[in-house]
């Protein structure tokens, strides 16, 4: 019977595979997890955006203001419309402030945290 060459290195084969391959995974389920969470702060603050929005949309609309009227999030006749009478908070510690008018969406500070509507032919607007 003839005897297999690599037979020497079959044992070793396995242990480079489990020793490159689980921290390789655990490192690959990590990030994984870091982008869910970032993932989930994104679209909380994207739903404070959104509400903050609608928000003072209606205190415009019930206030007879225009498009080109300013505001700022921190009049308490606005916050008297959110719950609980104050602003949500984002998840990542980021800071909201009003658009430059009610034509304008509000911002929030950290970067990539924006409001985008989508809209029926694809792509966002404001
Ligand atoms: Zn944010």
């Amino acid at each position: 019977m003839r005897k297999d060459p690599f037979e020497f290195a079959k044992p070793s084969i396995v242990w480079v595979c489990i020793l490159i391959g689980i921290p390789a995974f655990i490192f690959r389920a990590r990030q994984v997890q870091e982008e869910t969470k970032q993932n989930r702060a994104h679209m909380q603050c994207f739903a404070n955006l959104q509400q903050i929005d609608l928000t003072a949309q209606a205190w415009a609309l019930e206030n007879k203001k225009a498009l080109t009227d300013t505001y700022s999030l921190s009049d308490t006749t606005i916050l008297a419309y959110m719950k609980g009478s104050m602003l949500p908070v984002c998840p990542l510690g980021g800071t909201y402030s009003s658009g430059t008018n009610h034509g304008d969406v509000p911002k929030c500070s950290v970067p990539g945290h924006r409001l985008l509507y989508p809209t029926p032919m694809g792509g966002y607007v404001r």
